[in-house]
C-alpha cells in the first residue's frame, strides 16, 4: 500500500499489512502476554510505561520528523509528540488511586458485605484517524495498558510513518513485550481488529462508526466509537467582540480545520453581527498558509485527498445557493502538489447548506445572525452530532444558561475547542457524534475492566430467605 507526502502529493513511502492469519497469530500472542501483565499489578505498570515514556523522549525528533511527512505541519506535531509524557504521567496517577483501593464495605443487608474487584478486558483494539495521528492512538491505549489490558493499535493508512519509529520505542521496553502492538494497515486490518479483540476504540468518521458497530455486535463485545462533528458557536450581544473572534478563529482554522473538535458554525446575536463579521475577518486575513516550507505560515495542507473532494463539495454547493466569501479560498488550491485552504469566511449561508450541517474538515467560517436566544440553540442543535460547542457572553451565568440546553458533550465557555487541549472532563459525545462511556476524566479508566463484586456472608448467619 502506497503513501502520499500531503505537500508534495507524491508517493514515496509503503506500507506492508499483516495478512489475517499473521494477525491471528499476533492477536493470540498477547492474549497470552496479558495474563502476567494483568498479575504483576498497577505498580508495575505504571513502572513500565514510565520507561517507556523515557525512550519515546529520546526518539522524539524522529517521530515528529516522521509525523511531519505525512502530516505536513509542525506546531500540532511538536504538541502531540510532547502530550505523550504529560498523559502517561496523568493516566499513572488516575489508575494508582483508582486500582490500589479494595475495600470492603457493609450492605443495606446488616450481614452481608461487599468487595469489589475488576478483570481487565484480555486484548484491546484501538483504529485512530490521520488528523491526530499520534495522539489519537494513543488517548485510549495508555489507560488501556494501566487497567491490566493488552492493546493492539491500527493508526490510519493516510499518516503510517509514525508506526515505524514508535514501534521501535516499544521494543526497547522488554516489559512490553506482547503487551504493546501498532500495526500498519487500512479498513479490511481494523474490520480484523473487530473479530480479533475484546473491545474496540474507534476513532473515526460517523460513517465507518457505524460499519464497526456491526462488527463489533457480530462478534459480541463492547464498542467505543468517537465520530464526526459539526460544532456550533454561539456569541450573544453581551460577548466580548475580541476574546470571542480570536477563540473562534483559532478554533476554526488550528490543524486547518481538520479537529473533530472544530468550531464549524457560528451563530452571532444580529446586534453585533457587523463588528463581529468584521474583527473576524480583519483576523483572518492575518493568518498564512503554511507554504513554501513546513515552518511558514499557520494553515498547512489538507491531509486527506478524500478531504480535499469534500471540502471543495461543501464550498461549491455554498456558493452554488447563494453563499458570499468574505475571505479565503473559493476551492482548495494546488501548491507543488500539495492542498491549501485559507481561512475561509461565509455569510448569506442557510441550513440547506452542507457546509451549514455536514461535517466540513476544513478552515470554513460559516457565520449566521440569529435574532433571538432560542433560535440560536435551535440552530445548534439543528445537525446529527453532537460533538461539542461553545458560547461567547458577557456573564458566565447568561452563557451556562445557553450551554445547559445545547445537545452536546462538551461546552467551552467564552473560549473554543478546550478540548483540544483539555481531557479532564467527563463526556459522552450525543447523536451521531459516537456511543460509549466517557474517554475523558478519570473513570474513563472504567471502560477497559469488568467490574466484579463478591457479596460475603462474613458472620456466617443465616439468611432469612
Ligand atoms: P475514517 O472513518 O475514514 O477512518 C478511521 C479509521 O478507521 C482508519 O484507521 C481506517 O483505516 C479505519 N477503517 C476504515 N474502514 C474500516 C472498517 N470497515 N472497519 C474498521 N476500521 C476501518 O476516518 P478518518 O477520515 O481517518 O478521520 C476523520 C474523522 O475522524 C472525522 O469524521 C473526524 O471528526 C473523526 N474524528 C473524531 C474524533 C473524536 O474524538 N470524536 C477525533 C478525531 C477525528
Amino acid at each position: 500500500m502506497k503513501i502520499k507526502n500531503p505537500r508534495t502529493g507524491q508517493y514515496y513511502y509503503e506500507i506492508f499489512p499483516p495478512n489475517f492469519e499473521e494477525l491471528k497469530d499476533k492477536t493470540n500472542f498477547m492474549r497470552k502476554s496479558q495474563v502476567a501483565w494483568k498479575e504483576l499489578g498497577i505498580e508495575f505498570r505504571i513502572k513500565a510505561l514510565q520507561d517507556w515514556k523515557v525512550v519515546v523522549e529520546e526518539y522524539k525528533e524522529e517521530l515528529i520528523d516522521a509525523l511531519c511527512m505525512d502530516t505536513g505541519r509542525k506546531w500540532e506535531t511538536v504538541l502531540e509528540v510532547d502530550l505523550v509524557a504529560s498523559s502517561i504521567d496523568r493516566w499513572s496517577s488516575i489508575s494508582r488511586d483508582f486500582f490500589s483501593i479494595t475495600e470492603r464495605k457493609t450492605s443495606s443487608i446488616p450481614f452481608i458485605e461487599i468487595e469489589q474487584d475488576y478483570e481487565p478486558y484480555s486484548l484491546v483494539g484501538v483504529i485512530s484517524p490521520w488528523n491526530f495521528p499520534l495522539l489519537l492512538s494513543l488517548i485510549d491505549t495508555i489507560p488501556a495498558l494501566l487497567a491490566g489490558c493488552a492493546v493492539i493499535v491500527k493508526p490510519s493508512e493516510i499518516t503510517p510513518r509514525f508506526i515505524e519509529v514508535l514501534q521501535k520505542t516499544i521494543n526497547q521496553v522488554p516489559d512490553l513485550l506482547g503487551i504493546l502492538n501498532y500495526i500498519e494497515g487500512g479498513g479490511e486490518i481494523g474490520a480484523g481488529l473487530c473479530k480479533l479483540t475484546d473491545i474496540i476504540c474507534f476513532t473515526g468518521s460517523t460513517e465507518t462508526g457505524k460499519k464497526v458497530y456491526q462488527l463489533a455486535c457480530d462478534n459480541f463485545i463492547p464498542v467505543f466509537l468517537e465520530l464526526g462533528g459539526k460544532d456550533a458557536a454561539i456569541v450573544t450581544e453581551t460577548a466580548d467582540i475580541e476574546r470571542a473572534t480570536s477563540a473562534i478563529l483559532w478554533g476554526s482554522v488550528a490543524n486547518a480545520g481538520q479537529s473533530c473538535l472544530s468550531i464549524e458554525r457560528i451563530y452571532v446575536h444580529r446586534n453585533i453581527y457587523h463588528q463581529f463579521l468584521s474583527r473576524l475577518v480583519g483576523k483572518a486575513n492575518l493568518l498564512k498558509l503554511a507554504y513554501p516550507t513546513v515552518n511558514s505560515g499557520q494553515i498547512g495542507p489538507i491531509i486527506s485527498e478524500k478531504q480535499v473532494v469534500i471540502i471543495d463539495n461543501q464550498l461549491e454547493d455554498a456558493f452554488k445557493k447563494g453563499a458570499v466569501l468574505k475571505t479565503g479560498s473559493m476551492k482548495c488550491e494546488e501548491l507543488n502538489g500539495g492542498f491549501y485552504c485559507k481561512a475561509t469566511i461565509l455569510t448569506n449561508v442557510t441550513h440547506d447548506m452542507k457546509v451549514m450541517t455536514e461535517e466540513t474538515f476544513g478552515p470554513i467560517l460559516p457565520v449566521m445572525a440569529y435574532n433571538s436566544v432560542e433560535e440560536a440553540i435551535k440552530f445548534a442543535n439543528i445537525t446529527q452530532y453532537g460533538l461539542s460547542g461553545a458560547v461567547f457572553a458577557g456573564t458566565e451565568e447568561e452563557a451556562m444558561k445557553i450551554a445547559r440546553k445545547m445537545k452536546c458533550g462538551t461546552v467551552s465557555i467564552n473560549d473554543a475547542a478546550l478540548t483540544a487541549v483539555m481531557h479532564e472532563g467527563e463526556k459522552n459525545s450525543f447523536n451521531m457524534s459516537g456511543i460509549g462511556g466517557t474517554r475523558m476524566g478519570p473513570s474513563a479508566i472504567k471502560r477497559f475492566i469488568k467490574q466484579k463484586a463478591y457479596l460475603i456472608n462474613g458472620q456466617g448467619a443465616k439468611n432469612p430467605w
